[in-house]
């Protein structure tokens, strides 16, 4: 099973026989990827994220790139110049860029959204800027990166307009077909299409059915992670995997949290992205299979042990949660190791995860993880709800 194409080719190397769960390898023009996998963001304007070569070693095979934040600084005549963003930022693993679209909104509040596209305000020189479908793709081509995301309208997750989610997820059908026809290096990058319409079902499965008779190498589900309520969210995650071909690699965009990893890729999900990891780092917050420490804390101050003792990253080999604490409000040193760290889990989990499809013993990970997470055995009930709905049956104790 799988899709063969000039910049993206995808094959399903096991399939779980209980729920949707699969893993694969992406084979992209800078690098074959294997999935599921988790995408770090690699450049950020707001965050220092990784070096390349940290990322490297960290077993990172693909990142995400922000468009809107390249597309000012460094801009596309210097990123143009410099060979595309593999060669200006050192890396040369694979990469994926996103339209540039979301961050715009969630940033500037002065975006106008209209049919030729979004409309905002340079925060850098206050002029006025229109980012098209065809500009965005015009930027991404320059960028080059192996996966570039269509422009899609985008609405608040927790919006209830239906008129205006009515609206958003036609005219993002609409702006792929535009993407579609802006794209310059189709045998080089891959768009991937964005399925929209928020929390409702009718709207996401014409959405997703749109995307379905386009000529694409994959597809994202957008729109969700945006603070709606977990029982509102696993429901469009499903109704999208059910929907998008098997064929092609799905990817839920800013999705990153432990659980959320676990259940999605349950629900059939292949990729994922999100600033959570290194975001939570900045606040002294480290990732372990029982949910979070604090490194704050003032418990820490006299605890030598590492962050994890079955954590092998460099951060745990040679610092303890002593040194963290003390360091971790004085130091962005701090948020630097405590940001390998979290990656670096990241990265576990999503590895343990594709062994356990490929033995064939993802339910009993799934089951064994949730049990680390919640030792009273008070599970969530989306937790519950999800996993049962793919024939992952957990109870509560
Ligand atoms: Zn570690």
């Amino acid at each position: 099973m799988g899709f063969k194409s000039a910049a993206l080719s995808f094959s399903v190397q096991a399939e779980c026989k209980t729920s949707r769960a699969r893993a694969g390898i992406m084979k992209l023009p800078h690098y074959e990827v294997r999935t599921p996998v988790f995408m770090p963001v690699g450049t950020q304007g707001t965050m220092k994220g990784l070096l390349p070569d940290q990322l490297e070693s960290l077993d990172c095979e693909i990142i995400l790139g922000n468009t809107y934040h390249l597309g000012n600084r460094p801009g596309t005549e210097v990123l143009k110049k410099a060979g595309g963003l593999h060669k200006f930022m050192g890396w040369n693993r694979a990469l994926l860029t996103d339209s540039g679209g979301f961050q715009m909104v969630s940033l500037l509040k002065l975006a106008e959204i209209t049919e030729e596209g979004v409309k905002f305000r340079s925060p850098y020189d206050d002029s006025e800027i229109m980012l098209t479908p065809e500009k965005s793709i015009e930027i991404q081509n320059c960028i080059g990166a192996d996966i570039i995301m269509q422009l899609d309208d985008v609405v608040q997750t927790t919006f209830q307009d239906y008129d205006r989610i009515k609206e958003a997820t036609e005219r993002t059908s609409r702006w792929l077909d535009r993407c579609l026809r802006a794209h310059r290096k189709p045998t080089e990058q891959s768009i991937f299409p964005i399925v929209q319409g928020l929390l409702n079902s009718d709207l996401r499965t014409q959405s997703a059915r749109e995307h379905m008779t386009k000529e694409v190498n994959g597809f994202a589900i957008g729109g969700l992670s945006g603070g709606e309520a977990k029982d509102d969210f696993w429901p469009m995650v499903k109704l999208g995997t059910g929907i998008l071909d098997n064929n092609r690699p799905r990817y839920l965009m800013g999705v990153g949290l432990a659980i959320d990893l676990v259940v999605c890729v349950a629900l059939g999900v292949d990729m994922f992205d999100c600033v959570f990891p290194t975001r939570t780092a900045r606040f002294g917050c480290a990732l372990i299979n029982t949910g979070q420490l604090n490194l704050k804390q003032q418990k820490y101050e006299t605890d030598l042990n590492p962050i994890d003792r079955d954590c092998s990253c460099s951060t745990c080999k040679n610092y303890t949660r002593s040194y963290l604490h003390c360091i971790v409000t004085v130091e962005t040193v701090a948020c630097h190791l405590i940001s390998v760290h979290n990656i670096a889990f990241q990265m576990r989990l999503m590895r343990t995860m594709r062994e356990n499809i490929e033995k064939g013993t993802f339910p009993q990970f799934v089951h064994k993880f949730v049990n680390d997470l919640y030792p009273d055995g008070n599970y969530p009930n989306w937790v519950v709800n999800s996993l049962n709905s793919v024939g992952i049956n957990i109870y509560k104790k």
